[in-house]
Order: structure tokens, then C-alpha cells, then sequence
């Protein structure tokens, strides 16, 4: 059995809109994010401080900040490629910064144009300054779980990153399974080699993807190993960059409904998060894959139907 209570990170403001084909404008952004906030969301990542132009969907980045309400106890994220990032994230006003790199060589140079070790130095750098201004930080590892251009990682891989980064002054280290290549199995064995390696579990998250439907399933399996923080995208916003029309990140509805269905405490109110979801979908006037979203949705078209008939 894993822990009681858990921690939702959602994350589609960010990596649910940067994989929208559309720009959806500043003032909806910060609608949802209020939903989100008011469902209980306490860890919700905002935007990304990346270069203006590099990713137009994020581009507001700096106004969308200054339009999100203020509540206690709730922590707004930026992802921040670089220590240019970390400033502008800093002059926003936020106080909690994400980082990311690559486990596999490959994709690394792809995605970031840089080798592994070149991204450490930086990303060194780059934590370095972040924690000198105090800010959160939490560190995502992409392609743990396999690569889109070398297939298998191995978790030795994973694990000299995370030490570095953890070293470097990460608070905490993500798990992304970027292409939704994990299985269970896999999920236990990565844990365990980090956890024996002496990184303590509440160092660590876990950021699944659905692309093949394992992502329910590779939670559960994170959680029994002792993992306390989950990312997802509320109603599965966001497609996966790899492969267009496929769901990307686990739904939030989801992880909220599986969780809250065990008994397990998750801070957040899935009626309220299904609203989120529903608004996400009228913003971006398309169908969004999450499983408990639509049966959501199913359930709101028979309630007004009835009501019309
Ligand atoms: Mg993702």
C-alpha cells in the first residue's frame, strides 16, 4: 500500500497549451488557472520563460502572471530553459522554477540542441541562481523511460542526472515518461535504483504520459513504490509532440478520480476539476481524451437533455 495523501502538480497551462495547435488568449488562460486553483491545485505550472517567438503559445508569459489570483498556500511554476529564463521568471513575480533535459543523448541534441553534458553544466548554472534568489525548483528528466530515437534508457542514465541536478540544488526530480513508453515494471525498477542509490522518495515525481494507455497504471505502481507527487494535464490537455492526434499527459480527472476512489487524499475536488476540464474544452472548441472527463461530459449532455425533454 502507498501513502495516504498524495500532491496533484498540474501542468496544463503549460505543456498542455504548448502542444495545442492554437494560442489560446491571456484572459482564458487565467480563467482556467483560477478553476484549477479553486478545485484545490495547489502546484500549477503556468507558463515557460523560453525565448519570445520560440514558442507562441507562451508568449504572454509575463502578463498571464500578473493576471492569476494570489492564494495562500498555492505555488505557480515556470519552466526556464536557461539562467535568461530564470530572471525573466524572477521579474514576473513567480517563485517556483522548472527545469529540463534529456536522458537520452539523442533526443536531448534534438530538443535542446545540446549534449548531456553540456545541459548539466548549464542547468548547474542555471539552479545555482534560482536557488540564490530562493525560488522553488524541481527538475524534469525526459525520456526515462524510453526515447523516440534510441528506444530503451537505461535507469543508470537517469540516475547520474538526477544526483547532479539534486546535487546542483534541485528540490525535486521528474520522472517524465515523454513518449508513454513506461510500463510498471519499469516504473519499480527506476525507483529503486534511485532510491538505493540514497535519493529519497519525496525527492522524486512522476510525469506519465497516456499515449498507449499505461499511464493510469504506471501511477499506481509509483504510488505502491512510495511516490507522493503526480503531474497531470486536467482532461488530458495536450496532445504528444511525437505523434499528432495521440493524448499525451495523464488526464487529472483521472489521477484525482483513481486516488480519491482508494481513499487516498489528493487536496482535490474532482466535480470542481471536471468544470476546469469542461472550460478547458470550450476554450480550445475541441474534444479533450481524458477518460473521466468525457464520461464527465457524457453525464452533463443526459442531465440537459432531460431537462429539455
Ligand atoms: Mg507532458
Amino acid at each position: 500500500m502507498g501513502p495516504g495523501s498524495i500532491r496533484i502538480y498540474e501542468v496544463s497551462p503549460r505543456d498542455g497549451l504548448q502542444n495545442e495547435a492554437c494560442v489560446v488568449p491571456t484572459a482564458s488562460k487565467a480563467a482556467l488557472i483560477a478553476r484549477l486553483v479553486d478545485a484545490g491545485c495547489n502546484d500549477v505550472e503556468v507558463t515557460s520563460f523560453v525565448r519570445s517567438g520560440w514558442i507562441p503559445q507562451l508568449a504572454d508569459a509575463a502578463q498571464l502572471v500578473a493576471m492569476l489570483p494570489r492564494r495562500e498556500g498555492v505555488r505557480y511554476w515556470g519552466l526556464v530553459p536557461n539562467t535568461v529564463g530564470i530572471e525573466r521568471l524572477i521579474q514576473s513575480g513567480l517563485s517556483h522554477a522548472a527545469t529540463f533535459m534529456s536522458a537520452s543523448e539523442t533526443h536531448n541534441l534534438k530538443n535542446l540542441n545540446r549534449t548531456i553534458r553540456e545541459s548539466l553544466a548549464g542547468l548547474d548554472e542555471v539552479i545555482t541562481c534560482a536557488k540564490a534568489a530562493n525560488l522553488g525548483v524541481r527538475s524534469y528528466i525526459s525520456t526515462v523511460f524510453g526515447c523516440p530515437y534510441e528506444g530503451p534508457v537505461a535507469p543508470d542514465a537517469t540516475l547520474r542526472i538526477a544526483e547532479r541536478l539534486l546535487a546542483a540544488g534541485a528540490d525535486e526530480i521528474v520522472l517524465g515518461d515523454t513518449v508513454g513508453l513506461g510500463d510498471p515494471r519499469q516504473v519499480e525498477r527506476i525507483v529503486e535504483v534511485l532510491t538505493g542509490a540514497g535519493i529519497g522518495l519525496s525527492k522524486l515525481s512522476v510525469h506519465f504520459h497516456d499515449t498507449r494507455g499505461t499511464a493510469l497504471a504506471n501511477a499506481l505502481t509509483a504510488w505502491n513504490c512510495g511516490i507522493t507527487t503526480f503531474d497531470g494535464s486536467v482532461a488530458g490537455l495536450g496532445g504528444c509532440p511525437y505523434a499528432p492526434g495521440a493524448s499525451g499527459n495523464a488526464a487529472t480527472e483521472d489521477l484525482v478520480h483513481l486516488f480519491g476512489a482508494m481513499g487516498v487524499d489528493t487536496g482535490v475536488n474532482l466535480e470542481k476539476l471536471c468544470e476546469a476540464g469542461g472550460y478547458a474544452a470550450e476554450i480550445l472548441g475541441r474534444e479533450l481524451p481524458g477518460r473521466v472527463h468525457l464520461a464527465w461530459r457524457g453525464a452533463q449532455a443526459r442531465a440537459s437533455a432531460r431537462k429539455v425533454s
